[in-house]
């Protein structure tokens, strides 16, 4: 049995793999894949980019249990953005870097306790072109005043989390996949694939 995650993101893929390291099946990602997926991240909802990206994969894999994965960061004062426009958020090739610095630039000046953002992160599973399940998870926090820590990807050095007195880009990788909303939404879909299609349980 084999699990392909349809993600080119290593970053997101280093966590994913750390997540599901004690499954008894192979998981890999596109990167990994010597083909070059043509996939239009131009859904409504993280749901329907998960669906594109996954049946897309599948479409060549149809032996294979894949994984789409779509993902963002929603900011309750921004009335939920950038949600789905994450990862273009300054510009279509825009660099984490810019993407922090244009969402600070967005709510400077705004208080605290009106900072809070959510991390959302939306899985299919699909075999054969078809739509097996899907899960989620979610993740709240407060959008920083400045980028703090060097781990993690994407908008972790904004990502403030009161409980740590850190940001998401100061927690290890064993810390941040304890917590996530990729951690729990994967989490999730380990449980439903080892009561499914597994002998031992896994969670
Ligand atoms: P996707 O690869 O199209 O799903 O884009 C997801 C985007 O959302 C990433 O490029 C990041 O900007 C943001 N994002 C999602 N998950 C995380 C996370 O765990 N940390 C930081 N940023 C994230």
């Amino acid at each position: 049995m084999r699990l392909i995650i349809a993600t080119k993101n290593k970053n997101k893929f280093k966590e994913i793999k750390d997540i599901l390291k004690d499954l008894p099946i192979e998981v890999i990602y596109l990167g990994e894949i010597n083909k070059n997926f043509k996939i239009k991240e131009d859904g409504k909802s993280f749901f329907d980019n998960a669906l594109k990206k996954a049946m897309v994969v599948s479409k060549f894999y149809p032996e294979d249990f894949v994984v789409g994965e779509d993902s963002g960061i929603e900011v309750d004062y921004l009335n939920k953005r950038p949600g789905i426009f994450s990862a273009r958020y300054a510009g279509l090739n825009a660099t984490d870097i810019e993407n922090n610095l244009k969402l600070l630039n967005e709510i400077n000046g705004v208080a605290k306790s009106k900072r809070k953002a959510h991390y959302r992160c939306y899985l299919v599973l699909v075999k054969g072109g078809k739509l097996v399940n899907k899960f989620f998870g979610s993740w709240s926090g407060y959008i920083n005043d400045k980028l703090v820590g060097k781990n993690g990807f994407g908008y972790d050095p904004i990502f403030y989390l009161p409980l740590y007195k850190k940001t998401a880009a100061q927690l290890t990788l064993e810390e941040k996949n304890r917590i996530s909303h990729r951690a729990k939404a994967f989490r999730k879909l380990k449980g439903y694939l080892s009561n499914n299609f597994l002998k031992k349980t896994f969670s």
